[in-house]
């Protein structure tokens, strides 16, 4: 990475923070790069043999809801950061984290409580390293309904952090207008790093974690997968939600309207270039196929009905009953006169499609309806496929050489994907045939 390059948003997930020694190597990145300007961390996460902090606090919350007090689980939580060992004296640690447990006893509030890890990475590790620390509650917004608020945030951060050229910030958490702390859902560290990368116009985000990067498939089934080098946020997209995924999915957004690079990073090998993620990517790279990815918990609602094609209300109906009952559906391929809706387990269980199936039933008279499980989809995913012909015929190939039976294939017009449906039995086999087509070693695409 260039070393002038002016200003970097730094996350470090759990991990990072687990202990003393992870601790230590944080602090030598930041120190490593002066753009590394604003520094957001997360709560110190799992070890060998200690739990996740946010999940000792979650404990901690649940113990002042029985008693009043968290006399019981808060010492692990003063364990934990002591064997940080953050530079900070015994009277001032000891203080501060007498502190924080009587607020939690007496604010009672859930996200107040979780939120504490990530106050308290952040407070030590500006200590550690000499930057200010700035509580994430004068930096993110939210309204009084818990729901996120981009302008006030934006607005605040621009303000606070023009004033300071470097911070320690913690993930995971801002304020709501009557001053509580609401946090994001879990994981939701990235999304603040997100959020003050765009606020300080980042020329960079890095999202320092305990992995090389974002792989071209899943090691469990293709252990030589490869750290995939650079590639689009359109790419990214495909790939993590199907599986493919290191970061949370809302922390993208405000990085993609910004049109701020992020890069993936591991901690541990911080030699390592990681992945290099951009809405643009220039590169001489023209093979067709960046990563292979899938999953295994959708189902398909199949309706066939004659003459769906030329009834005008018929598809808008099943999406009104999709939608009252909350269904998310991530594809909808069909033909002249059926329809089919893929849609992941936890969006509709059995219980839930039995009633769907009869007020569909009521609805729009099908000659067929029902519900096909033990299914799943693979997908080639890259931005070269576009134009490009013959990808199609080669993971066909490649799925028909294997004798994999394809239930289903939907490629739209961005060509930058192909998935094709497959029985789940054969989930695995398909992924390895598709990365052996495509990215082993004798692929030649
Ligand atoms: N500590 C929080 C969690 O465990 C948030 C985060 O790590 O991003 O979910």
């Amino acid at each position: 990475m260039n070393k002038n390059m002016g200003n970097i948003v730094c996350k470090f997930g759990g991990t990072s923070m687990a202990d003393e020694k992870s601790v230590e190597q944080v602090a030598k990145i930041v120190k490593a790069n002066p753009a590394r300007r604003y520094i957001v961390v997360s709560a110190p996460g799992k070890t060998k043999d200690c739990q996740k902090v946010t999940d000792v606090l979650i404990e901690c919350y649940g113990e002042i809801q029985r008693t009043g007090t968290c006399n019981e689980t808060f010492p692990e939580i003063i364990r934990r950061y002591r064997l940080l060992n953050c530079g900070i004296s015994s009277e001032r640690f000891n203080n501060l984290m007498s502190d924080i447990k009587l607020q939690m006893e007496k604010s009672r509030n859930y996200d107040f409580c979780i939120s504490r890890g990530e106050y308290l990475s952040a407070y030590f590790f500006a200590e550690k390293i000499g930057y200010p620390f700035i509580d994430a509650a004068e930096l993110v917004c939210f309204n009084r309904f818990g729901g996120f608020d981009a302008m006030r945030t934006d607005k605040c951060c621009r303000q606070r952090l023009k004033e300071v050229k470097r911070a320690v910030i913690p993930g995971f958490y801002g304020q709501d207008e009557t001053g509580a702390i609401v946090a994001f859902s879990r994981g939701g560290s990235d999304i603040s790093g997100s959020i003050i990368a765009q606020a300080v116009n980042a020329d960079l985000y890095e999202n320092w974690t305990d992995v090389d990067g974002i792989l071209s498939a899943d090691p469990r089934i293709v252990p030589q997968a490869r750290v995939i080098e650079k590639m689009t946020y359109s790419e990214l997209r495909e790939l993590a939600y199907l599986g493919a995924s290191v970061m949370h999915s809302d922390a993208l957004q405000p990085l993609i309207k910004a049109k701020i690079p992020l890069n993936v990073r591991n901690t541990f090998h911080p030699e390592k270039a990681g992945t290099l993620i951009c809405s643009l990517v220039k590169d001489s790279n023209k093979q067709a196929v960046t990563g292979i990815a899938g999953k295994k918990d959708v189902r398909i609602l199949f309706i066939h009905k004659l003459g769906l094609n030329a009834q005008k209300s018929v598809v808008r109906k099943v999406l009104s009953i999709l939608e009252y009952h909350d269904v998310i559906f991530e594809h909808m391929p069909s033909s002249l006169d059926a329809v089919n809706f893929l849609i992941p387990y936890s969006s509709m269980s059995s219980e839930l499609a039995e009633k769907i199936i009869e007020e569909i039933k009521a609805e729009i008279h099908p000659d067929n309806i029902k519900v096909l499980d033990n299914f799943a989809i693979v997908s080639i995913v890259g931005r070269n496929m576009y134009q490009r012909m013959g990808v199609a015929a080669k993971m066909l190939t490649a799925l028909s050489e294997n004798r994999i039976n394809i239930r289903l294939l939907i490629q739209g017009c961005r060509e930058i994907n192909i998935i094709a449906g497959v029985d789940e039995s054969r989930y695995e086999d398909s992924i390895k045939a598709l990365y052996q087509a495509f990215l082993g070693d004798s692929s030649g695409s």
